[in-house]
């Protein structure tokens, strides 16, 4: 990871005088048992395990809803005793049967023991007291049960009054306070040992010194730290609980803000070649030739491009627009005002395929503007290069010279090209294609070599909500792009239950074969490529995980089993190949050159085709274990079809049941083909807050509290005060703030302490 902010010594002295009780290891406080418990969930400072904030509180005095338990949950709730049965066993031991009721619905609790201990617990369980009792659900003749659960009961005004093991943390809790925290536990670590570790932890940690400035505190109306904490995990009533949370989830708000406030403020700092756009060039020629009109969104964000050029400082621009919105045609203007002012261009894309692919389009584009070297180029002429690790060696020389030599003023390739190997005469601007794939790390490094840094223009066609935007992509400028250029065509997608609707399957590949008999093209996707392989995730490492906790279910289709069937059954007479990426490079460039020629008429591959893949005459998609993705990757998968004048068809194929999560993605992606509403469904349908996604998971664990769908509004205004924070103080000289910023920067700091 690159460090954007080396720790000052201020800081490190600050962090041991003010708060280093907070990273104090946990087992100093709870002993080195329960500290490996919490181990498992990843707690292992004091302060890990004062962020370790309740998932809800319970009044002592009010029932849980039982509706909706889970299978395998870990659950505390807080119900009456309906009843008691016992059973006695041979060896004078003995089962007791016990349910207890929320007043509508009803959970079962078993307990077995010798006699004495039955007939103790039988005591406790009086029918129509209350109690709190807690252990992971499970099933016992269709009903959920507890097996053996951790109980503790209440008396009529909602206090500790005994149970299977004297508590006293509850006893104290309950003493003073109505509020009892649930937190998130382990079957080691019931809740209760929580708020019992959580109470010595504050009692250890004292006061702390706050890093945040008071400025701050008081502009955001937040509690102080230790305050926050205490409120947290001892609140006297549920509006001082929703402060001491409103503290913390600040706090996240607040140190993202301030990190690519900072990142911003970095780029900014450094010198980049203003490129001043001269008209009567290159791209004066470019724009004569397009065969269309310039959509008002491609002009205005081409003006905010050209006006980013000509600064003193490097651009840091993310361009989001939909797949077919056009964004190429912005990037290649982009680069030709960088070729105009003499400078050089490099287009980065996320493979070798793509690149190849990219490379392709963009010769074609430009025509004869793209001849540049040779004799009969055309005026304005510049010459665009490939640079790819599998190319033959002497193209590939040439390519480096030509790129070294300035002669290239566009050069073509992966993430590779910004390997030293790789020289340039005058790199003015690089173009990034597909930005989740281009992390933080990597846009750091852009800058790091040369003395005055490129301007940089990201690209995405995933959608981002503005606050993920925030959150994720804070260090750039964003620009959208949102119509779909006019001509393109409708595409209806359909869920398929190939559980319920089996004659689905050959239908759904006798409709290939009539699509091929239009003259179309289509795509079958697999989520795996082989059926030895027993992971289920996708091609290359891109396809989303399922979801932990569903159902172990049957295998997912195989690529290489799916294609062996249909090219020698129901599509023997089309012309069919295979695409995934285990293949060697050459193999798969050929099998997409035959596609896009329309050599082929169906493709069974993986998700690489899921970016960028250009075939405007494809029209059908079939998703096999469409169940199996995220909405964002199927919205991305069928964005392949539909490019043309064609009206396409997408099946989803699943074996989800109809109550399920993963069928209501794939209804929403059915619904409609706006990708911001799908990038929002996403997120509201995400369980936890992992927006993200993989690629940006060192940053996961700072955003543990925030929803960036819910706190929309925090996150605006936090970002706020950590602009005008960093505009006050831009060196971060205080180390309350500088701590934040490390934090994020460096969370390997956390491991040293
Ligand atoms: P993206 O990169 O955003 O997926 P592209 O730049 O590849 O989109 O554009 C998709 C298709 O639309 C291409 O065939 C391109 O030539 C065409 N196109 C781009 N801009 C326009 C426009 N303003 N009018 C008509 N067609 C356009
Ligand atoms: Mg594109």
């Amino acid at each position: 990871m690159v460090r954007l902010t080396p720790v000052s010594a201020t800081v490190t002295r600050w962090r041991t005088e003010a708060y280093a009780r907070l990273h104090a290891r946990l087992s100093a406080v709870v002993g080195d048992k329960t500290a490996k418990a919490f181990g498992k969930l990843g707690i292992a400072t004091v302060g890990d395990l004062l962020q370790h904030v309740p998932r809800r509180y319970m009044a002592g005095t009010e029932l849980s809803d039982l509706s909706g338990l889970r299978e395998g949950e870990e659950i505390a709730v807080l119900a009456e005793v309906a009843g008691t049965k016992e059973h006695s066993m041979p060896g004078g031991r003995g089962r007791l049967e016990a349910w207890i009721t929320d007043g509508r619905g009803r959970l079962g609790l078993a307990f077995f023991g010798r006699a004495p201990l039955i007939k103790y617990w039988q005591s406790q369980l009086a029918k129509g007291s209350r109690g709190i009792f807690a252990g992971k659900v499970g099933v016992f003749r269709d009903e959920p049960q507890l097996s053996h659960p951790d109980f503790v009961m209440l008396d009529e005004y909602g206090k500790y009054a005994g149970g299977s093991k004297a508590n006293e943390v509850l006893a104290q809790v309950t003493q003073t306070s109505d509020l009892i925290g649930i937190y998130p536990a382990t079957a080691k670590l019931r809740t209760w040992n929580i708020a019992e570790s959580a109470n010595l932890a504050l009692d250890y940690l004292g006061e702390v010194t706050d890093p945040l400035p008071e400025t701050v505190r008081e502009r955001a109306g937040v509690l102080g730290l230790t305050e926050a904490y205490r409120a947290v995990h001892q609140p006297r009533d549920r509006a001082e609980a929703a402060r001491g949370l409103e503290r913390l989830k600040f706090d996240e708000a607040f140190a993202i803000g301030l990190a690519m406030a900072r990142r911003k403020a970095i780029a900014r700092s450094h010198p980049a070649v203003p490129r001043t756009r001269r008209p009567g060039g290159i791209l004066d020629a470019f724009d004569a030739t397009l065969p269309f009109a310039l959509t008002a969104g491609q002009q205005l964000v081409s003006e905010q491009i050209f006006a980013d050029l000509e600064q003193q400082h490097p651009m840091q621009r993310l361009l989001q627009g939909e797949v077919g919105s056009g964004k190429t045609v912005v990037a290649v203007r982009a680069m030709l005002d960088v070729v105009d002012a003499g400078g050089q261009a490099a287009f980065l894309a996320p493979t070798e395929v793509l690149a190849t692919q990219h490379f392709q389009t963009i010769t074609r584009m430009l025509g004869e503007l793209a001849a540049g070297g040779t004799l009969d180029a055309a005026e304005h002429a510049t010459q665009v290069v490939l640079i790819t690790g599998s190319m033959p060696a002497a193209r590939r020389r040439e390519a480096l010279l030509a790129a070294a030599g300035g002669e290239a003023g566009i050069v073509i390739g992966t993430h590779a090209l910004l390997n030293d190997q790789v020289q340039f005469a005058d790199l003015g601007l690089v173009v990034v294609d597909e930005q989740h794939r281009f992390g933080v790390e990597q846009r750091a490094a852009l800058g790091a070599k040369a003395e005055s840094r490129p301007h940089l223009l990201v690209m995405t066609a995933t959608p981002i909500p503005r606050t993920v935007a925030m959150t994720s992509f804070g260090d750039l400028e964003t620009s959208v792009l949102r119509e779909i250029p006019a001509g393109r065509a409708e595409v209806s997608t359909v869920v398929v239950d190939v559980i319920k609707n089996q004659s689905w399957v050959p239908r759904a590949w006798e409709r290939i074969v009539e699509e091929v008999a239009a003259g179309r093209q289509a795509y079958v996707v697999c989520s795996r490529i082989s059926s030895a392989d027993d992971s289920s995730a996708g091609d290359d490492g891109f396809a989303e995980s399922v979801e932990e906790g569903e159902e172990p279910r049957e295998p997912a289709v195989a690529v290489e089993d799916l294609y062996a069937e249909l090219s020698t059954g129901p599509l023997s007479r089309l012309r069919t190949a295979m695409l995934h990426g285990r293949m060697p490079p050459e193999e798969k460039d050929e099998v997409m050159r035959r596609l896009a020629a329309g050599e082929l008429d169906v493709l069974v591959s993986t998700t690489v085709i899921e970016v960028g893949v250009d075939v405007p005459n494809a029209s059908m998609m079939v998703i096999c274990d469409a169940d199996r993705f995220g909405i964002s990757q199927l919205h991305q998968l069928r964005g392949r079809i539909g490019r043309g004048a064609h009206p396409g068809v997408c099946l989803l194929m699943s074996s989800s049941p109809t109550e399920s999560d993963a069928t209501t993605r794939l209804h929403e992606v059915a619904a409609t083909r706006d990708g911001f509403r799908l990038a929002e469904a996403d997120l509201r349908l995400r369980r936890e807050g992992d927006v993200l996604g993989a690629e940006q998971s060192g940053r996961r664990s700072s955003l543990r509290l925030l929803r960036v769908l819910r706190d929309q509004e925090l996150i605006s205004r936090a970002r706020e005060m950590a602009d005008d924070c960093l505009v006050a103080d831009p060196e971060l000289a205080d180390p309350g703030l500088a701590d934040i910023v490390d934090k994020i920067e460096a969370p390997e700091w956390l491991e040293r302490a």
